[in-house]
């Protein structure tokens, strides 16, 4: 073994703070290395090996060393590893776009990528915000989100949070949103039960819509499971229920499917379970199949199209971050959906319009 990675223990000791860790306990340890990754298992310096169990923080999906994922990043690094999307573009994010928009409920045209999940939360609330500028609705600025939410760590993601642990230590930093109550049914912050409810959690915020439309840009929300806030399953209907609250009342759906996308609940995307296009879709974790970072805010042609004008009207979307489409993201993203195609027969494919209609749960 070389002394570099002999050293790597302490040298992370040294060096590195480790993220959603108390490091005084950390530094009380002896810290696992992780060396290798075997399909389901992760080995580490020792040879000892893990299941896991939390595929990488759930961006893991077909396991590690996927020949699919490993050949088409090495194909691409032979020919770009990165170049900007400002202005130009490369192919393997042309592609996946494509692919995207094949797989992704009907109505969803447009891909815009960032690097990570939070980041793709952060477009999707601007873009919101934004798109009413445009369409002469100055005053709806706000946002609807739920309690036990989790959006990621950057300041916008954490104002429409829900998680006190996480987020009330930021609060002086934050924007206020109204908060919508969490479709929890096993502990029901509204005292009722299923079915008898009615899905009086969608209609409270349906009464938050009702009362303050003209200043709400968006509902935000993880569709079908809170993950973060405790893997929370939402009660049949609710999200078509949230659907037309929005269509009702004038407002933009905003899912944030960095943990329910890619298979994760049965189907490609979580909103399929019950028919529900959003206004803007955020897809990031499994993306790479746990390969590289990449995320994307998608969103359909009304939106997109409030964007455009001459470059003086000043309509352009003025952000982006430096790795916006990398190409080996990029290539990695298409092997991962060609993992799905070999090895799930009746996954959604361009050919079935993202089999949308067609792919039942046990298909995945
Ligand atoms: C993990 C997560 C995020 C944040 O993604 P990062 O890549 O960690 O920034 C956002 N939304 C949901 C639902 C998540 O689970």
């Amino acid at each position: 073994m070389s002394d570099r990675k002999k050293n790597s223990g302490a040298y992370d000791k040294e060096f590195i703070w480790h993220p959603f860790t108390q490091m005084r306990e950390y530094e009380g340890k002896d810290p696992v290395v992780i060396e290798r990754g075997e399909g389901a298992y992760l080995i580490d310096s020792e040879g000892r090996r893990y299941i896991d169990g939390v595929s990488s923080l759930w961006v893991n999906i077909h396991g590690h060393g996927v020949p699919e994922i490993d050949n088409a990043i090495k194909k691409q690094v032979d020919l770009l590893s990165h170049s900007t999307l400002l202005g130009v573009t490369n192919a393997p994010a042309a592609l996946l776009a494509k692919e995207l928009i094949d797989i992704c409920p009907p109505g969803l045209k447009k891909v815009f990528y960032s690097g990570d999940g939070a980041s793709a939360v952060e477009v999707a609330l601007k873009m919101a915000f934004q798109y009413w500028q445009h369409r002469g609705k100055p005053g709806k600025t706000k946002f609807v989100s739920l309690r036990n939410a989790y959006h990621g760590d950057t300041l916008g993601a954490v104002s429409v949070g829900g998680i006190e642990l996480f987020h009330a230590a930021f609060k002086p930093l934050l924007f206020e949103t109204f908060q919508a109550p969490s479709y929890y049914c096993y502990r029901c912050e509204l005292g009722k039960t299923y079915p008898s409810c009615g899905l009086a959690c969608a209609d409270e915020l349906g009464n938050i819509l009702e009362a303050h439309h003209e200043e709400i840009a968006g509902v935000i929300m993880e569709p079908y499971v809170q993950a973060a806030g405790g893997m929370i399953v939402s009660p049949p209907g609710y999200l078509g229920r949230v659907r037309e609250y929005c269509d009702r009342y004038g407002v933009l759906l905003i899912l944030d499917e960095v943990a329910t996308g890619f298979g994760r609940t049965g189907r490609m995307f979580a909103c399929e379970h019950e028919g529900v296009t959003p206004d803007i879709l955020v897809l990031g974790k499994g993306m790479t199949g746990g390969y590289l970072p990449l995320s994307a805010t998608i969103t359909t042609g009304d939106v997109y199209d409030a964007f455009l004008g001459e470059y003086e009207e000043f309509k352009t979307f003025f952000h982006g971050h430096s790795y916006a489409g990398n190409p080996l993201a990029c290539a990695a993203s298409l092997g991962n959906l060609e993992a799905f195609r070999n090895r799930c027969p009746h996954a959604p494919s361009r050919d079935t319009h993202g089999g949308f209609e067609k792919t039942r749960a046990r298909d995945i």
